[in-house]
């Protein structure tokens, strides 16, 4: 509704909608507004042939001395129906190859794409000639053979608009949540795309009209009907410029000329209004064979046990890894908080565990194991099963990971339904709403959508996605990010009472090591894709090892030391594709020497899986810092 006042408010696009309205109440009411019949035979005499406009006929007549304005309305309903209904097959054509194309990338996008960019080189107009002078000039065929060599536009616009929603944080929580990929494209991406679709359809019936009259300028139209091409064709070739009978011309000309812009204005004015915003993509490079095998073996008691996981980016000039041999468990029951700087690789050794990278991110090696199952090399089908049920995620950004067209309880109760077999609609639907009780949301506030809740709500509907199946594990990636101190507090103190209740495991990305010594039993810090330090929170706390870990600590305010000065670590961790040879933390490290530029230190454990990947702790290193 607000967009239909949006088109009307649009100055041009009210235009073409008038101009538009106007063509088709001219279609439909045309046996009652047409002051003849053209269908209908006349007797004429050599006067009538080319008459000039006159009260009897007010645009005057053609060579069979038929009255124009009647043949000119009755040729809107076959120049608009041609029009219509070649834009609607070119619509669902292009826009099928478009969703899949854009959805499933890799092999079937690039090849969908060549099929259609192999339609896009050949000139439509001589291969709608050929085929229509094989096929018979009927209406049908020519609707069809205007609709399908017209839908390659649409599905190249689809095909990005596609791409970018696919991108989106509320089609990753989906698939995370294990729908389908069926669901995922009608509910959630379809809906997207459709605005941009209905405003290239519009433009697409322009062309159709255009084609239409085209074939039937050139005498390939359809002999049975009056359309304005028609019309044209018989004017020119049978005398009507050396009769000087201008009327038997300018009519139909205007009329398609109103007709293509009336359907431009309505179709740009549509264009202007969703604004589409097609936003980059990646080039999907196909997933590596098979991970190389991680060499340290899994831990008895973790629930998730991540083992040498590397995980690597399609760039330009090769594969950039983002994520560089790590390594760390998540006993039962334990909370573990994932640290360091933005770009350290946190969230993507997290997405890449539970196999949510985005298209162009790939595992190249190591193992994810979640009790006997390796998670690195299960195929997709068997993940959907174990997504949510017993692995979820809290997304970062509650904003983004909620789908905006959707009411908040729909999307819980989607969760509900795609994994807890034979719990019907109603059940669903009830079972969301307790959720939202759980996390302290009223249950009548299912009914909103998610701009309708508040940042702090938003964040706790997204904890009460994530519970919607009684995970064993939650990966919650920034859940108190942008909310104040007070909602912060509260958000962390349901996440820890549900944790205990449930006696459920818990990652916790965060760069707040205040909220990680209140909520996590342990804690890695990583740096440069790889892990610095981990450990026990209140071993590396009270006495960090790394010289990164120590910064960063210190760089973070003690309430029990409020004097101390606050440092801030010079310079910036080392871009992907800028990866030193040797520590990661060298350029920026205060204590570094010589050894730390040529090798990457491996992790020197300490006590109770407390380690750190520092030269200094090499049990028999003597350095010369700063040397
Ligand atoms: S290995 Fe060298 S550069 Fe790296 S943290 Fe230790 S001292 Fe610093």
């Amino acid at each position: 509704m607000n967009r239909w006042r949006q088109l009307v408010r649009h100055r041009l696009g009210l235009i073409g909608l008038v101009m538009l309205g106007l063509a088709l109440v001219a279609a439909i009411t045309a046996p009652i507004i047409a002051p003849y019949d053209p269908y209908e035979s006349v007797r004429v005499g050599i006067e009538d042939i080319y008459a000039q406009p006159s009260d009897v006929h007010l645009l005057g007549t053609d060579d069979a001395g038929e009255d124009i304005l009647s043949a000119l309305i009755y040729g809107t309903r076959v120049s608009l129906l041609v029009g219509f209904s070649g834009a609607l097959i070119s619509l669902i054509v292009g826009g099928l190859i478009g969703l899949v194309a854009g959805y499933k990338g890799g092999r079937i996008g690039n090849g969908l794409m060549r099929f259609t960019d192999f339609f896009l080189v050949i000139p439509d107009l001589a291969l709608q000639i050929v085929i229509v002078a094989i096929v018979g000039q009927s209406l049908r065929n020519i609707i069809l053979v205007i609709g399908l060599l017209g839908w390659t536009t649409s599905a190249r616009l689809v095909r990005a608009q596609t791409l970018a929603v696919r991108q989106r944080k509320f089609v990753e929580r989906a698939r995370a949540v294990g729908a389908s990929d069926f669901h995922i494209l009608g509910k959630h991406v379809f809906p997207h795309v459709l605005p941009l679709m209905l405003a290239n359809t519009v433009l697409v019936i322009s062309l159709a009209i255009l084609a239409e009259s085209t074939l039937s300028f050139i005498g390939l139209g359809d002999p049975t009907v009056i359309s304005w091409g028609q019309m044209l064709n018989f004017a020119f070739s049978r005398g009507a410029v050396s009769a000087g009978a201008w009327w038997a011309l300018v009519p139909p000309g205007l009329a398609i000329v109103w007709v293509v812009l009336g359907t431009t204005l309505v179709g740009n004015a549509l264009e202007d209004i969703f604004n589409p915003r097609i936003g980059r993509h990646y080039l999907e490079k196909e997933k590596p064979s098979t991970p190389e095998p991680a060499r340290v073996p899994p831990s008895r008691v973790a629930a998730l046990s991540i083992r040498n996981l590397s995980v690597g980016f399609q760039g330009d000039d090769g594969l950039l890894l983002a994520v560089d041999d790590v390594s760390f468990d998540i006993g039962r029951g334990e909370s573990v908080g994932l640290v360091g700087e933005s770009g350290c690789g946190k969230t993507t050794t997290m997405l890449a565990a539970l196999r949510l990278l985005p298209p162009g991110g790939s595992i190249v090696a190591g193992a994810v194991h979640w009790g006997e199952k390796n998670l690195a090399t299960m195929s997709e089908e068997e993940l959907r099963h174990l997504r949510w049920v017993e692995l979820s995620m809290v997304f970062q950004g509650a904003m983004n990971a909620l789908n905006p067209v959707k009411k908040v309880g729909w999307q819980i109760a989607e969760a509900v339904r795609t994994h807890i077999p034979g719990v019907g609609k109603a059940g669903a639907d009830a079972r969301a709403r307790t959720l939202l009780e759980v996390v302290g949301i009223p249950p009548a506030r299912a009914d909103n959508y998610p701009h309708e809740f508040s940042g702090g709500m938003r964040q706790r509907a997204m904890i009460a996605l994530a519970l919607a199946a009684n995970p064993e594990l939650v990966v919650a990636d920034e859940p108190t990010t942008a909310l104040d101190v007070m909602i912060q507090a509260q958000v962390m103190d349901l996440l820890s009472k549900i944790r205990r209740e449930l006696a459920m495991s818990m990652v916790l990305i965060t760069h707040d090591l205040g909220l990680v010594a209140e909520s996590c039993d342990r804690v890695v810090v990583m740096y440069g894709g790889t892990v610095a330090e981990q450990g026990r929170v209140e071993d590396v706390f009270s006495e960090p090892k790394h010289p990164y870990t120590q910064l960063l600590l210190q760089a973070f305010p003690d309430l029990d030391q409020p004097d101390r000065p606050l440092v801030s670590i010079p310079g910036t961790p080392p871009a992907l594709d800028q990866l030193p040879p040797g520590c990661r933390f060298a350029a920026r490290c205060p204590q570094a020497f010589d050894r730390c530029h040529q090798e990457r230190p491996p992790p020197y454990p300490l006590s109770n899986g407390w380690e750190a990947a520092c030269f200094l702790l090499e049990p028999s290193a003597v350095v010369v810092p700063g040397g």
